[in-house]
């Protein structure tokens, strides 16, 4: 049986709140390994500076946290009955993009 979209976004929501929780983890690893180092931090001899991965994972968290922001919005308004129309046209988001990407806020065109 199909997931409804309810469904989706809660199946959505756990993933992305398991990626923010395994992305803030590599954060404090991350900050640990900084802390034990001198700040000789772009010689690293793995090749990719510390302060960039930091930067590369700091954005991953935020974009995490924003999506769930996403997903609980859309948790809200399909718990309202409404149906998830896009932001920018007003059309209804057809139920292949949502099957996707259940907090879409935009339908397919005004999201290219
Ligand atoms: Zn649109």
């Amino acid at each position: 049986m199909e997931p409804t979209h309810a469904e989706r976004i809660a199946a959505e929501r756990v993933a992305a709140a398991t990626r923010l929780a395994s992305l803030e983890q590599q954060l404090v690893d991350l900050r640990a390994l900084r802390s034990g180092e001198s700040d000789d931090d772009e010689h690293d001899p793995d090749g990719v500076p510390l302060s960039e991965e930091w930067s590369r994972l700091e954005g991953l968290r935020e974009s995490a946290v924003r999506t769930l922001a996403e997903l609980d919005a859309a948790a809200a308004a399909a718990a309202r009955g409404e149906v998830p129309t896009c932001v920018r046209c007003g059309a209804p988001i057809p139920a292949g993009r949502l099957a996707a990407r259940p907090h879409a806020r935009t339908c397919v065109e005004c999201a290219a």
